[in-house]
């Protein structure tokens, strides 16, 4: 495996790991165990760090420690707020551009999600949650717009990771059915209207903060998600 590929490994691995909360809010990233986990140098494991910062998934502290990202609940609105223009802007273009193609891999992708929900896998469901918004942000083909709306949705997944309350997922996964019909009709005016519920119903279940899980071992957290990004 080339150097750059591993690397790539270390910022998906860590990246699922947090959205998927097995490494929680607060948790130290120290760049040591990290060079050594993933057979890379400091100067690529900063690189990965520095690229999840970029998405709101860590912070850096002032001794240039890593720890995931603890949004506040004001932060969590902040991002919200934002979420809700872009995403409306999203499903006006897509509407618009709409293409029978685009259907069968929204479908299947939203299968996936009620496959993991099914499963009980709570966190891989909202990962995949989010993600089918990432998708619908590049079918709209501003690639701005797509960079944008997958920054604030990565974002929007690690606080309902962190806030969210236990809920039903069939719920998600049958909004998620319904945009999709709204969109092949090119029903703007409907699909609007559900993305907008649907994001105030996210929006609730990012309420109730839950409680902390114990203290974790870095190292076996890691390569269990190593192994599950290099399989991919
Ligand atoms: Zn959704």
């Amino acid at each position: 495996m080339r150097l750059s590929q591993k690397a790539d490994v270390a910022y998906l691995a860590l990246r699922q790991a947090i959205m998927e909360q097995a490494l929680t809010p607060a948790t130290k990233l120290p760049e040591d165990p990290l060079a050594e986990q993933f057979q890379i140098s400091r100067t690529l494991v900063r690189a990965a760090l520095a690229r999840l910062a970029s998405e709101g998934l860590i912070e850096m502290g002032n001794k240039r420690t890593a720890t995931v990202a603890q949004p506040s609940l004001d932060e969590a609105r902040a991002v919200f707020e934002v979420r809700r223009c872009l995403e409306a802007e999203v499903v006006r273009l897509v509407c618009q551009r709409w293409q029978p193609a685009w259907r069968a891999p929204l479908e299947a992708h939203v299968s996936q999600e009620q496959a993991a929900a099914a499963a009980g896998q709570a966190n891989v469901s909202i990962r995949l949650a989010g993600e089918f918004h990432t998708l619908l942000g590049e079918l709209s083909g501003n690639p701005l717009l797509t960079r944008y709306l997958s920054e604030v949705t990565t974002r929007c997944s690690l606080i309902l990771a962190v806030y969210g309350r236990p809920h039903s997922s069939d719920c998600a996964v049958n909004e998620h059915r319904q945009l999709i019909d709204a969109l092949a009709r090119q029903d703007a005016a409907e699909a609007t209207r559900l993305m907008a519920s649907h994001l105030e119903g996210i929006e609730q279940r990012a309420l109730l903060p839950r409680g902390r899980r114990d203290e974790q071992d870095l190292g076996s957290i890691l390569s269990q998600y190593t192994r599950s990004v290099e399989s991919r």
